[in-house]
C-alpha cells in the first residue's frame, strides 16, 4: 500500500487537470474530502461544472 501523502498528491494532481479546464466557468463546484465508506477510509475528489454539464469524481483508498 502506498503512503497516504503519495495517494493525496496523486489525487490532487489529477483533480487539478480537470479543474483547470473549468477555472473560468461560473457554475463550478469542487472539493477534496476524506470519507469513511464500507469500513475503509477514502480520499475523494470531485468536480462538477453545471455550465458544461461535466462531472468528474475519483476515489482512492487510504491506508488504514
Ligand atoms: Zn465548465
Amino acid at each position: 500500500m502506498r503512503h497516504r501523502a503519495c495517494i493525496l498528491t496523486d489525487l490532487v494532481d489529477s483533480f487539478e487537470g480537470y479543474f483547470a479546464e473549468h477555472r473560468g466557468c461560473a457554475a463550478l463546484a469542487a472539493a477534496i474530502v476524506e470519507a469513511e465508506q464500507r469500513g475503509a477510509a477514502w480520499a475523494v475528489a470531485w468536480m462538477e461544472c453545471a455550465g458544461c454539464g461535466v462531472r468528474w469524481e475519483r476515489h482512492l483508498k487510504l491506508p488504514a
